[in-house]
């Protein structure tokens, strides 16, 4: 973990970020079409069908439990696993390979009422570098913002159904993760995991 490094806010040395409107869900969702994105999807071991589940989104992915961002085999144990998050009671747990490929602040509406804070903070993670491993008493739950219900249809925001902690949303491609339920070492946030960029910062 040595190359994790303290974020010393507000010393440290910031990127630079922009303070203006970009699409929602960020472009960072579209890493095939969008050039903007400079980090590279690392292979995982994900060798199942589709390479990237759901990313047509929506309800017509099968087993979807069974694939990523859920659980699934990596093969050739080429997922390594540098953060762990969970909800607040436990029963559910994710792990995540390498770094984010990107973070955000959104100050949009919606994420103000769905998170019950001011602002959403988010990290970006390919599909296929997020993994279940701890679902006890089947206590994930699926939230879709465009149908509003509990069905899996991606785009869908992600909690736990026992304590409600939300605990990221699954994008087409990416998944957008909640620092707030991962453990770091010497409980220090990563500069990987400062926003580069404010979204719908007008709405704040
Ligand atoms: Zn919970
Ligand atoms: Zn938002």
């Amino acid at each position: 973990m040595s190359s994790v490094k303290p974020n010393a806010h507000p010393d440290a040395p910031v990127h630079q970020g922009s303070h203006s409107n970009v699409p929602h869900p960020p472009p960072e969702d579209h890493p095939h079409i969008n050039p903007t994105v400079k980090k590279p999807i690392p292979d995982t071991g994900w060798r199942g069908e589709p390479p990237v589940p759901s990313s047509k989104g929506g309800t017509y992915e099968q087993d979807f439990m069974h694939k990523p961002p859920y659980e699934w085999k990596s093969e050739g144990e080429l997922f390594k696993a540098k953060y762990t998050s969970q909800c607040w009671c436990g029963n559910v747990s994710f792990e995540f390979h390498g770094d984010p490929l990107d973070a955000k602040h959104c100050h949009c509406r919606q994420c103000q009422r769905l998170h019950g804070a001011p602002f959403q903070w988010a990290v970006i993670f390919p599909k296929t570098s997020v993994r279940m491993i701890k679902n006890k008493d089947s206590s994930l739950h699926f939230f879709s913002t465009e149908n509003l219900t509990g069905a899996h249809s991606v785009p869908c925001k992600v909690s736990c159904n026992v304590c409600r902690s939300p605990l990221f949303d699954e994008g087409r491609n990416t998944v957008l993760a909640y620092p707030s339920s991962f453990k770091f070492p010497d409980y220090k946030v990563p500069l990987d995991f400062q926003p580069t960029a404010h979204i719908f910062y007008s709405q704040r």
